[in-house]
């Protein structure tokens, strides 16, 4: 039916998981978007699903190509669930001064438990699919671990005494929120014959 998708997301590291998790299980060549059409989407939805829905659809527009996007984020119980859908802007500046935030909005809490979230949306011409995944853990007392991307060193996903950032890429792309999303997408188009 199709035979390139486009990876809708000019996140380095969302773009190497998505990669790793596809690898194998889909015979489709992958695209790295910003090569391809560059393209800003205003994040304007008020779930990860109407974000993703959004973003999908766009770089679909922008390049005539199937294009797969996700939204994502971290939401931390003892905060009000949130950064959640601002996890990426819930401080200005970098990766180190968003966790240098979210340690701080955390001293003095025992409650650490948290959710990553992940939405995962492929629009083609004719349809857009859209899926979630999730993946639980706690929030560490400090960061640590040097892979991963975002909020990976400050995040035990359950089972683990290790952060994201600390585990090898293979097993946070088998266990992570983006991975079970992307599983439940991969079953729904099997199911519909066009994998
Ligand atoms: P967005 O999906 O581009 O809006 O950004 C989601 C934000 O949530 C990222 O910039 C990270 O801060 C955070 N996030 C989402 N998924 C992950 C992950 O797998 N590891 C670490 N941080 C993540």
């Amino acid at each position: 039916m199709f035979d390139v998708i486009l990876l809708a997301t000019a996140n380095q590291g969302k773009y190497g998981e998505f990669k790793d998790i596809l690898t194998g299980r889909l015979t489709r060549e992958l695209l790295f978007a910003p090569r391809v059409a560059p393209l800003e989407v205003e994040e304007s939805g008020a779930t990860y699903a109407s974000n993703a829905v959004l973003k999908a659809k766009a770089w679909a527009a922008a390049s005539g190509l199937p294009a797969l996007s996700d939204d994502s984020g971290l939401e931390v119980g003892a905060l009000g669930w949130r950064p959640g859908l601002f996890s990426a802007r819930a401080a200005l500046g970098t990766d180190f001064d968003r966790n240098a935030q979210l340690l701080s909005q955390m001293e003095g809490h025992t409650n650490r438990r948290a959710f990553f979230v992940a939405d995962v949306a492929l629009a083609t011409p004719d349809w857009t699919l859209v899926c979630e995944g999730v993946c639980g853990g706690r929030i560490t007392g400090n960061t640590s671990g040097k892979g991963g991307f975002g909020y990976d060193p400050l995040f035990v996903p359950d089972g683990f005494d290790l952060s994201f950032a600390e585990l090898p890429t293979e097993v946070k792309n088998k266990i992570s929120h983006r991975a079970k999303a992307v599983q439940n997408l991969l079953e729904i188009l099997d199911s519909w014959k066009i994998l």
